[in-house]
C-alpha cells in the first residue's frame, strides 16, 4: 500500500477544532488507500511558552532540561489527535521520540537525527492498520537515555527523517500557507507560490531566512531524495481530491524543474548583527587571531568585508553574527584587544540580510549588478555583500528590508 507522512505545523493544531479538522485530513488518505504517519507540532505558541519559563526560571540553564521541558508540547498534540483519531473509528496511537525511538546526537536544544526505527511502524500498518501519530520535534540520545530536541521548527526535520526511514512515497508538510513562495507571502502581497522548488535553492531559503521549512529537513530531503510536497491544512478537507493535485510546492531534484528562471526567490533575515573592528594593523594572522578566538566561543561568522582605513596603513574589518550572539561576540573582541591591535569596534543591531537565491544564477552573469542599481535608486545604501554559486546576499539598514524586499522582487519578475 502507499505510504504517506503528514506532518501539521503549529497553527494547524492551535487548539481541538484544529486537530479535528487534521484528523478529518488523515482520514482522507486512509479511506483513499493510504498507510500513514502523522507527525505534529506543539500547538501554536505553546514552544514559546515553554522556552519562556525555561528562561524565567534561570536565564542560564541545563540544556538537558531545557530539551525535558520543550519537548512537552509535542507529547500533548500527539495524544490529543491521536484521541481524537479513535474517536472518528480510526485505529491509532501516539509516538513520543524515545518511544519509536528517533535517535539523536547530544547536542541538546540542536541535536541530529542518527536513526529512526520504522520497522515497528511497517508493522504495525500491516498488522493492525494503525496510524502513526508520531511527536516532531524531539529524540532521545541513547547513550545517557535523555531526551533531546532539535531546535526551533524541528518538527519538519521529524517528518523527512520518517519519511525516509518507511520510504513513504510522499512527505506532505502541511502549514499556514498552501506553498513555498517567491518570498514571505506575509510581507510581499504580490509572492508567487512556486510550483516546483529545487532542493538547493530550499536549502538557501530557508537557511537565508525563509523559515517556512527548517534548514536540516531539506538537507535530509535531498540526501534520501524524499519528495517534499507543501501545502495548507486550511482547507477543508473534505473538498479535497487525494488522488488529485492540490495547490501546493513540490520540492524536488534540480533535474525535476523544466521551467528555470534565472531568480527563484527572495528571503530575508534581521537576525543579523554588523561588527566593524576599526584600524586594524595590516599584517598576516591578523584574521586568524580575530575569527579564530570567535569560532572558538561558537560564534557563526558571516559575511565579512575588509577594507582600507583612511589612513591607508591600517584596515577595517566588518562582519556579521546571529543578533543573538553580537553581546558575546563584542566581548571576545575585547579580550583580544591587546594581542590583536586595533584602534576600536563599532557595532550595529538594526540590520538586514536580503538575500537572492535562483539555480539559473549559475549561468547568467551580472545578476547582482541590477540589484545594485536598483537598490542605489531607492537610495538604499549596501554594507556589505557575499556571493556563492546560486545566490548573493546584501547586508543592509533593517528598516528598509521590506523595501528592498519588493524592489527586487519586481527587478526580478517575481510579481503576480
Ligand atoms: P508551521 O507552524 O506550520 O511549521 P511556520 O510558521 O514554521 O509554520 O512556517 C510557515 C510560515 O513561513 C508562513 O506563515 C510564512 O509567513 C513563512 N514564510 C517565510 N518565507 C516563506 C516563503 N518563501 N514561502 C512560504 N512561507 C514563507
Ligand atoms: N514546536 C517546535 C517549535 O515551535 C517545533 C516545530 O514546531 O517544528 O519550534
Ligand atoms: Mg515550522
Amino acid at each position: 500500500m502507499p505510504r504517506l507522512v503528514m506532518k501539521f505545523g503549529g497553527t494547524s493544531v492551535a487548539n481541538l477544532e484544529r486537530i479535528r479538522s487534521v484528523a478529518r485530513h488523515v482520514k482522507r488518505e486512509i479511506d483513499a488507500g493510504h498507510e500513514i504517519a502523522v507527525v505534529v507540532s506543539a500547538m501554536a505558541g505553546a514552544t514559546d511558552q515553554l522556552v519562556g519559563w525555561c528562561r524565567e526560571a534561570a536565564p542560564l540553564h541545563d540544556a538537558r532540561e531545557y530539551d525535558a521541558v520543550v519537548s512537552t508540547g509535542e507529547q500533548v498534540t500527539a495524544g490529543l489527535l491521536a484521541i481524537t483519531l479513535e474517536g472518528m473509528g480510526v485505529n491509532a496511537r501516539s509516538w513520543q521520540g524515545w518511544q519509536l525511538p528517533i535517535l539523536t546526537s547530544n547536542a541538546h536544544a540542536a541535536a541530529r537525527i542518527l536513526d529512526v526505527n520504522g520497522a515497528e511502524l511497517l508493522k504495525r500498518f500491516q498488522e493492525r492498520h494503525e496510524v502513526a501519530v508520531i511527536a516532531g520535534f524531539q529524540g532521545l540520545h541513547k547513550e545517557t537515555g535523555r531526551i533531546t530536541t532539535l531546535g526551533r521548527g524541528g518538527s519538519d526535520t521529524s517528518a523527512v527523517a520518517i519519511a525516509a526511514a518507511i520510504a513513504a512515497e510522499r512527505c506532505d508538510i502541511y502549514t499556514d500557507v498552501d506553498g513555498v513562495y517567491t518570498t514571505d507571502p506575509r510581507v510581499v502581497q504580490r509572492a508567487r507560490r512556486l510550483d516546483r522548488v529545487a532542493y538547493e535553492e530550499m536549502l538557501e531559503l530557508a537557511s537565508l531566512g525563509a523559515k517556512v521549512m527548517q534548514v536540516r529537513s531539506v538537507e535530509l530531503g535531498m540526501v534520501h531524495n524524499v519528495r517534499i510536497f507543501v501545502r495548507s491544512s486550511f482547507e477543508k478537507p473534505e473538498d479535497i481530491d487525494p488522488r488529485g493535485i492540490p495547490p501546493g510546492t513540490l520540492i524536488c531534484g534540480e533535474e525535476e524543474i523544466v521551467e528555470q528562471q534565472v531568480v527563484t526567490g527572495i528571503a530575508f533575515s534581521k537576525d543579523e548583527a554588523q561588527i566593524s573592528i576599526r584600524r586594524v594593523q595590516d599584517k598576516p594572522g591578523i584574521a586568524a587571531a580575530i575569527f579564530g578566538p570567535l569560532a572558538e566561543a561558537n560564534i557563526n561568522v558571516d559575511m565579512i568585508v575588509q577594507n582600507v582605513s583612511a589612513d591607508g596603513a591600517t584596515t577595517d574589518l566588518t562582519f556579521t553574527v546571529p543578533a543573538a550572539d553580537y553581546q558575546r561576540a563584542t566581548e571576545v573582541l575585547i579580550k583580544v584587544k591587546d594581542r590583536v591591535g586595533y584602534e576600536r569596534v563599532d557595532g550595529a543591531n538594526d540590520v538586514a540580510k536580503v538575500s537572492v537565491i535562483g539555480i539559473g544564477m549559475r549561468s547568467h552573469a551580472g545578476v547582482a549588478a541590477q540589484a545594485f542599481k536598483a537598490l542605489a535608486e531607492k537610495g538604499i545604501n549596501i554594507r556589505a555583500i557575499t556571493t556563492s554559486e546560486i545566490k548573493f546576499s546584501l547586508l543592509i539598514e533593517a528598516n528598509y528590508t521590506e523595501l528592498a524586499v519588493r524592489t527586487l522582487h519586481s527587478l526580478y519578475d517575481l510579481d503576480k
